[in-house]
């Protein structure tokens, strides 16, 4: 059995007394934001003296960031509201944006990715974008080795959606996450078990524009704070063992008001000849590292597709680019792009889909085949 955390050790019993005691009308918020380098997750808490009804309740906050070397202060600017699963009603989760305010004359600097994803959403408003995304995580112990691993050489077998206590490890936290972010109000739509014991799978979706990577980063972080509860870490590594097996992805999904209505196959079609002359482009934006993890992952093995040659097929999964079964019979739906890493920046993701798929033309010659 793999190592567990400290803090398991403390008494849940002790604490129910705390969190059941009466509060008055104040009310707990908690901010939550995406750090410097862009995948991890920080948060602070403060006091309200009222539940807010909206985020115009809810003000701007500082914190401080390490910015090459130097630490540089911030501020948190409030950008959805979700109920807290953790302390329950009236207590709040606030995903924010972190923007430089110190910058005059240029106001404002925004220091995550959401901005430009924003703007980008608002151009295309009129095609009505969803987006649903697959978050796939294996969970560790903290001695570093996959949560419930035997302690020898060699893993489990492997097999996805599997069911019993010898082939899945830790189902108590996809349960618990999944709930938790019902109550939140994230729009989480499923879970499944994935290839490698004690890995997950969660899908948040369909949301539209800006909503899909607000609603997934707010689901990593109800995951990251389930995981604090059952002593595990979460890890949303690529490649989070050294064998071609069991890497983990970030399926994103994708569909125009155009491509959901009768006849919308032709352009989830011309979507993905779009998409295939900039593979290049969109490996790039696909992981946390710029292509790196990716590179380690999409090696053509299972069901990945190439790091360095774009593929499309109707219903088969080691491709880049996939139209589900149900899709191609219906004439009309989504795609599903496959490539993203599981630790892609959703806002990121999101926007490259649309600037390729929407908005530019793209040239003939960049590609990487
Ligand atoms: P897979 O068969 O690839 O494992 P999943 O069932 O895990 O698929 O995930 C399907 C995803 O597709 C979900 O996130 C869902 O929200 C999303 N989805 C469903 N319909 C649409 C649509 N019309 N546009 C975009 N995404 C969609
Ligand atoms: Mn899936
Ligand atoms: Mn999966
Ligand atoms: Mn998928």
């Amino acid at each position: 059995m793999s190592v567990l955390s400290e803090s398991l050790s403390l008494h849940k019993t002790v604490r129910e007394h705390y969190l059941s005691l009466a509060s008055g009308t104040e009310c707990q918020v908690t901010y939550v934001w995406i750090d410097e380098a862009g995948e991890k997750l920080q948060c602070k808490t403060r006091t309200l003296k009222k539940e807010p009804t909206g985020l115009r309740d809810i003000a701007e906050w500082d914190t401080v960031w390490l910015d090459c070397g130097t630490l540089i202060e911030v501020t948190l600017v409030p950008v959805k509201m979700f109920r807290d699963p953790f302390i329950l009603d009236p207590n709040k989760l606030v995903l924010c944006e972190v923007v430089d305010s110190n910058c005059v004359p240029k106001g404002n600097i925004e220091l995550n990715n959401r901005s430009k994803c924003a703007k980008v959403m608002e151009a295309v408003r009129e095609f009505q974008p969803w987006f649903g995304m697959e978050q796939e995580y294996t969970l560790f112990g903290l001695d570093g080795r996959p949560f419930g691993w035997p302690p020898l050489v060699g893993f489990p077998a492997i097999a996805n959606c599997a069911v019993g206590i010898d082939r899945v490890y830790g189902r108590d936290i996809c349960i618990c996450h999944y709930k938790a972010c019902l109550y939140a109000g994230v729009r989480i739509c499923g879970t499944n078990a994935e290839a490698l014991a004690s890995q997950w799978e969660f899908q948040v979706g369909p949301c539209e524009g800006i909503e899909m990577g607000d609603d997934l980063w707010m689901a990593r972080y109800i995951l990251h704070r389930v995981c604090e509860d059952f002593g595990v870490v979460a890890s949303l590594d690529p490649k989070p063992i050294e064998v071609d097996v069991g890497t983990a992805g970030c399926h994103t999904n994708f569909s125009t008001k155009e491509m959901r209505s009768p006849g919308g196959l032709q352009y989830i079609k011309d979507a993905i000849r779009r998409l295939s002359k900039r593979h290049s482009q969109h490996l790039r934006v696909y992981d946390a590292h710029d292509g790196a993890d990716n590179m380690s992952r999409l090696t053509s093995e299972l069901t990945t597709s190439s790091y360095n040659k774009f593929s499309t097929a109707i219903a088969s999964r080691a491709v880049s680019v996939r139209i589900p079964g149900h899709v191609s019979r219906m004439g009309c739906g989504y795609f599903e792009d496959r490539r993203p890493a599981a630790n892609c920046d959703p806002y990121t993701v999101t926007r490259a889909l649309v600037e390729t798929c929407l908005l530019e033309t793209p040239g003939k010659d960049d590609d990487v085949q």
